[in-house]
């Protein structure tokens, strides 16, 4: 468990002095702020791609369980995911929204199809 004292060292009061302080979702959307490397355009691209490739990485390696029974382990897959959520909260970012906002959004979009037995089938509006 981490401690309000581990928090006041890795700088999240810093980040947000006015979060609360278990909300790692703000605090995982600033640190993702302090690694950012390009800016305008650049950076909607550079994280766009980043997001794709990175989920390239985990069906790469779905692939590779696939065809060659190939198996990885948790901690390499998870690296991978956690890559993905990188550049999603990069992006997110951009739109002013970050982590906390992307998975309250994304709670209520499925909870709301649930609801409406619409987990099924495709289409963004559905
Ligand atoms: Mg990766």
């Amino acid at each position: 468990m981490i401690s309000e004292k581990d928090l006041e060292s890795m700088g999240y009061y810093d980040m947000f002095p006015d979060a609360d302080p278990v909300n790692w979702a703000d605090f995982y959307s600033g640190w993702v702020e302090k690694k950012i490397l390009t800016e305008g355009q650049e950076r909607l691209f550079e994280n766009t791609l980043g997001l794709v490739g990175e989920a390239g990485e985990v069906a790469e390696k779905m692939k590779k369980l696939v065809r060659d029974s190939s198996r990885f382990t948790n901690e390499e897959i998870m690296n991978e995911l956690g890559d993905v959520v990188f550049y999603a909260t990069a992006l997110a970012n951009i739109y002013g929204r970050g982590l906390q906002e992307l998975l309250e959004l994304n709670i209520k979009k499925l909870d709301d199809r649930q609801k409406r037995n619409k987990l099924r089938g495709s289409g963004d509006n559905r």
